[in-house]
């Protein structure tokens, strides 16, 4: 072979790996809350129930994405099946604060063009990550809260329920005993079960990459069990429990929000990416295995960059995760070791 063919070969081959690694990039991953998920406290048919519920909510992604919707559709996409769903503590399921009242919390964010939307302490939203979207593309705001969120929400047109609509009998029960132990008490907790240390979380999250090459985050969450009437956690505050930045990778936390705002979670992450150069599993694992732990705030994270790079560290247990690759194949996963 001459030496042109020979460069030909070598060059062909190379562009052929390239197209390899590229089909297997990450184009959705989501969480549905960290904690101490131990398989010893889980039944076969929640394990199973989990499983299907995120594997439904990141087809619902996928499928978006396949017909060339944006990352911020995928994300919001993935999300609504969440909030859907009693399993996880956002929208439908959410826990109930120290008035006995579901206060819920969500933000999503552009990574094309670092615009963002939120909306927090809000009570008849049926899905307040569509709230928090019609904020960041309806409004001139970033955030709305409260009763003025929900006003927001009535004009807009989205779809609004009766308080009680967010009502379930387990996260009731998971309130009277933080109540009565008066504790503030993550979610995913099986302390109504076992009487063991309450230390679960429940938000969801999704982050995404499209054809067009952009990144997107988004968060919802119910908050935490007992929380003060008008607290905001992490997830609706941009840049703590919520960042997108086509130019470093979009994140979505879970954890301790308090935690997770003091050291500003998301954004750290996205700066150690785009200002120290570290890949996104070095920069996730940097916060969450070594800053978080030293701060003692537990939790973990979602992370994609717009290469299809993605990681899911977490410093609990286990964390409800999972991720679908560009070819639509799907993984998901609840403890330490794996599914
Ligand atoms: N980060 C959420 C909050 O503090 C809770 C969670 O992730 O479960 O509101």
């Amino acid at each position: 072979m001459n030496y042109f063919l020979r460069v030909l070969v070598v060059l062909f081959s190379l562009n052929t790996l390239h197209l390899m690694s590229q089909s297997d990039k990450v184009v959705l991953a989501i969480h549905g809350g960290a904690g101490t998920i131990l398989k010893k406290n889980m039944t076969p048919e929640k394990e199973k129930a989990y499983h299907e519920k995120l594997t439904e909510a990141l087809k619902a992604g996928y499928a978006v994405l396949q017909k060339g919707g944006t990352s911020l559709d995928a994300v919001e996409a993935a999300i609504v099946v969440m909030e859907d769903s009693p399993l996880f503590n956002a929208g439908k399921g959410s826990v109930f604060n120290s008035d006995g009242k579901n206060e819920m919390d969500a933000a999503i964010m552009d990574g094309s063009n670092l615009k963002a939307g939120a909306v927090a302490g809000v009570h008849t939203i049926k899905n307040p990550i569509k709230a928090a979207r019609a904020v960041m593309e309806k409004s001139e705001h970033v955030m709305l809260i409260g009763d003025g969120a929900e006003k927001f929400a009535q004009e807009k047109k989205l779809e609004i329920v009766e308080p009680k609509y967010f009502y379930d009998e387990y996260r009731y029960q998971q309130y009277l005993k933080a109540k009565e132990q008066n504790k503030i008490e993550m979610d995913h907790t099986d302390s109504v079960k076992t009487k063991s240390k309450p230390d679960k979380h429940g938000t969801v999250g999704a982050v995404a990459l499209d054809n067009f090459g952009n990144i997107s985050a988004a968060t919802s969450t119910g908050g935490m069990t007992n929380k003060k009437y008008g607290r905001v956690g992490d997830a609706p505050i941009i840049g703590a429990g919520t960042y997108a930045n086509n130019n470093s990778c979009a994140v979505s936390c879970t954890g301790h929000g308090e935690y997770f705002i003091r050291a500003v979670v998301g954004h750290e992450i996205a700066s150690l990416i785009e200002h120290k150069n570290l890949s996104v599993k070095e920069a996730a694992e940097k916060v969450i295995l070594e800053k978080m732990v030293k701060m003692g705030g537990e939790g973990g994270v979602i992370v994609l960059d717009k290469k299809g790079n993605m990681a899911m560290p977490f410093n609990t247990e286990g964390m409800y995760r999972g991720y679908i690759t560009s070819e639509g194949k799907v993984y998901t996963a609840i403890y330490k070791e794996g599914n």
